[in-house]
């Protein structure tokens, strides 16, 4: 089968590992702060914090922006449930705002309307978390004008997007937002295995993400209540979690980040090749904005056709026929709000349109860095026969 997504794994990432496991450090040494200080360069954040995943970073980053009882919190409907779950967990409540069909990320326009309504209702959300879907970043000029004008803090959940660009400067830089999220999952850029990290430009921030990520405690005697009792002395100031990565993790990952540019690179040389070939068959190609340049997590293409039973029935009659073939499509998202817990939350089908047709007919395709010529022809010539 050929995957939708794969990790590459080289000998120097072997070595690295290993190096850490002969070392006298498995967690809490010197790599973690190392590729934390990687992730600053490679997005040009003031401070990163690295922990044991993106869902984990998420929960960190509402924790650190106060996200309580009583507040809102808002995402796109297209993502992973993680990028909803995290407000949830803090005891917030979650809304949805429709997708743009063509970028699938967070629509701008849905997103100005329903700011409006919910501020003459006095329901404005806490925080706005913007998914960059398949690595292209949302229009965030425009979210973060938004924004600022409402009150409302943002997170990028950049789980998809990091080696991505937007106005030139690489997605992760929070310009335009509070934090930005990581993952470092098998399938996504870039691996640690399992991973994740929060980025920042506010160091009051980043001291709180820091401190919820290691149980709430602290050994810096600046911020103690009263004199340190000796050199054991630690206190703890606030209730935190264990949500460290290891060494083994962030050794893989500081051998994965020296590849970054070029993992990007061929997954965008890929899609080219992909836009070329799939152009005039009877289904739509992703479109990257102007002013983006795209990570290409994930390469979807949307088939093309009223919404309805018989759209549900060709995506399915084309990803079981691919399967068939042996290429391993995947789709990409189902809507958060139709998931049952969801609604049993109180969402129900019809809640997001855009989200909903968008459902019916997307399709990931394979795309990763060692994906050869050879491959990526096979499945370009399925889809000729399959969707002509
Ligand atoms: C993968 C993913 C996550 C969760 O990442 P983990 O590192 O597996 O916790 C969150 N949001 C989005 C959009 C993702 O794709």
């Amino acid at each position: 089968m050929i995957p939708y997504g794969k990790q590459q794994i080289l000998q120097a990432d072997i070595d690295a590992v290993v190096k850490v496991l002969q070392s006298d450090f498995l967690t809490q040494g010197p790599q973690v702060p190392l590729f934390e200080s990687k992730l600053k360069e490679a997005s040009g954040a003031n401070h990163a914090v690295a922990v044991n995943s993106a869902t984990s970073a998420l929960h960190l980053a509402c924790l650190a922006l106060e996200v309580g009882p009583g507040d809102i919190v808002w995402t796109s409907p297209i993502t992973f449930v993680a990028s909803a779950n995290c407000a949830l967990y803090c005891g917030a409540s979650v809304d949805f705002v429709d997708i743009d069909i063509t970028t699938v990320n967070m629509s701008v326009y849905a997103l100005e309307k329903k700011l409006k309504v919910a501020d003459k209702q006095g329901k404005l959300p806490k925080v706005i978390i913007v998914v960059h879907m398949a690595g292209q970043p949302c229009d965030m000029e425009n979210i973060h004008r938004l924004a600022m004008s409402f009150g409302v803090k943002i997170i990028e959940d950049a789980s998809h997007a990091i080696g991505a660009k937007y106005q030139d400067k690489p997605v992760g830089s929070c310009q335009f937002s509070d934090i930005s999220i990581f993952s470092f999952h098998p399938v996504k850029i870039i691996t640690t295995a399992e991973g994740g990290a929060a980025l920042t430009n506010n160091s009051e921030l980043a001291e709180r993400i820091a401190l919820y990520r290691s149980h709430g405690i602290t050994r810096n005697t600046d911020v103690m209540t009263e004199a340190s009792h000796g050199d054991w002395y630690y206190q703890q100031l606030a209730l935190g979690l264990n949500y460290r990565m290891t060494e083994l993790q962030a050794a893989l990952g500081n051998t994965q980040i020296a590849r970054l540019t070029n993992f990007v690179a061929q997954r965008n040389k890929i899609a080219a090749r992909y836009n070329d070939s799939l152009s005039g068959l009877s289904l739509t190609t992703p479109k990257v904005h102007a002013e983006c340049y795209s990570a290409f997590h994930l390469y979807i293409i949307q088939l093309q056709g009223e919404a309805g039973d018989a759209l549900v029935k060709e995506r399915k009659r084309v990803f079981d026929a691919m399967r068939e073939k042996q290429i391993g499509v995947h789709v990409h998202y189902i809507p958060v709000h139709l998931q049952p817990y969801y609604q049993r939350l109180g969402f129900k089908l019809g809640d997001f349109p855009n989200a909903e047709d968008y459902y019916q007919r997307a399709l990931s395709i394979p795309i990763f860095h060692g994906m050869s010529e050879e491959m990526q022809l096979k499945v370009i010539s399925h889809l000729k026969e399959l969707a002509p």
